[in-house]
């Protein structure tokens, strides 16, 4: 381990923050790391390999396209890439939708920007204003960041525009009074992933659906984390009364292979015209075979009410720890997206015991642990996760069964 960590501190930017384990193999929800050692994931990426590890029907799908056709440029048609937008058609619903292929959830953010500037420039120069909300994250290119909402990480790169305006994430009265004829679109997650594992009320939701509706203004659903099933729904907007005109897709759509999507419905499907926007990279037969994998596996293998299923068991389990744990104070989020709330910001020392136990999950906030399983996760291993937390909360809480005070 410590060997790795020297040569990539002499050799690459220090971007990340990493936790001291090398993994070198994974299959299903089990990791592996360099010392052959075996670890429980919690985590999946950030939300990215649904389908567990090197899933097989995602390997071989690769492997033979990887043989077969891996690049033409977007020149020429390519049949996966047109399977795929259609693919996305019948999950989302929308027969009528336009989709365009990028490689990040961050590119999808900035084409869905590019696609509802285009729209709403069409009605009047002056509309190209967004209204997005507070703790939202939407990825870290110019545009999507300026989108998230989070001041402290636009501070560095000023000055990146005034065309974002940004709303508590729970008033939905201050979301209303917000639009005006000169937004283009409002951006919302249907439930924050990195601001928190935040869920956006359904009131918050509809606001923006109505202010949309009386201000001609697309409303665009960042659903890069909450999509392809993680809320027990293809889409997280599909379990909710709201329809976006807009979604963006990435993490999970190729099970971890780089693929994002804006996926338009009725007006904002005519947003982007000829030239208007492009992707050397984007829908390429490789990664376009991977996602029709991921859809054709979720689809036979029941993966969808398999997840709302487990979600809840989930949520049981976290339930539980807080019943009994001091530390453990609340649960936020659904489906397999869900955050245990601690007591104190501790949040790292217990992502860092549950990794040294051989649990893989993430400190999404200083109070708070993201639990995001595959979506094949079986109710033994939520069990045995935990098992493992409650451990994790006794040591670090030193006693565990005595009230907090
Ligand atoms: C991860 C994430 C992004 C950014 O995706 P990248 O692939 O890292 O660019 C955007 N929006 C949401 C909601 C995300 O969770």
């Amino acid at each position: 381990m410590t060997g790795w960590a020297a040569r990539e501190a002499a050799a690459l930017f220090p971007t990340y923050a990493r936790r001291p384990v090398t993994f070198v193999r994974g299959e299903g929800t089990r990791l592996y790391d360099d010392s052959g050692r075996e670890y429980l994931d919690f985590l999946s990426g950030l939300s990215v390999t649904s389908l567990g590890h090197c899933h097989p029907a995602v390997a071989d799908a690769i492997a033979s396209q990887a043989r077969t056709l891996v690049h033409v440029s977007n020149l020429f048609f390519t049949q996966p890439q047109i399977e795929l937008a259609e693919r996305l058609q019948e999950t989302t619903g929308w027969q009528d939708s336009k989709t365009f292929f990028c490689n990040s959830g961050a590119e999808a953010n900035e084409a869905a920007i590019k696609l509802t500037r285009r729209h709403g420039k069409r009605q009047d120069a002056a509309k190209v204003n967004v209204v997005a909300l507070d703790g939202g994250f939407h990825g870290r290119l110019l545009g999507p960041l300026l989108l998230t909402g989070n001041p402290a990480k636009h501070e560095p790169f000023q000055p990146l525009g005034d065309w974002v305006r940004h709303v508590p994430h729970d008033d939905p009265g201050a979301l209303t009074a917000a639009v005006d004829d000169q937004t283009c679109a409002v951006w919302v997650e249907v439930l924050q992933g990195e601001g928190g594992v935040r869920p956006v009320p359904p009131a918050v939701l509809q606001a923006a659906r109505d202010a949309c509706d009386r201000h001609g203004a697309l409303l665009v659903v960042d659903e890069v984390q909450t999509g392809v099933g993680r809320l027990g729904s293809w889409y997280g907007f599909q379990g909710t009364d709201v329809v976006p005109d807009v979604v963006c897709l990435a993490k999970a759509m190729a099970n971890g292979l780089p693929i994002g999507a804006v996926v338009a419905r009725g007006a904002a499907a005519g947003g982007l015209a000829a030239g208007d926007h492009a992707s050397t990279f984007g829908g390429g037969p490789v990664v376009a075979k991977a996602a029709l994998a991921v859809y054709d596996t979720i689809s036979q293998e029941g993966l969808i009410e398999h997840a709302a299923a487990m979600g809840r068991a989930l949520g049981d389990r976290l339930v539980s720890l807080v019943e009994r744990m001091p530390l453990a104070v609340g649960v936020r989020g659904h489906g397999l997206l869900q955050a245990l709330v601690l007591a104190e910001p501790v949040a790292a020392d217990v992502t860092g015991a549950a990794l040294d136990r051989g649990l893989v999950v993430n400190d999404v906030a200083p109070d708070a642990i993201r639990l995001a399983p595959a979506l094949l996760i079986k109710e033994a291993e939520l069990d045995h996760m935990a098992e493992e937390l409650e451990a994790v909360l006794r040591s670090i809480h030193g006693d565990g069964d005595g009230d907090i005070s």
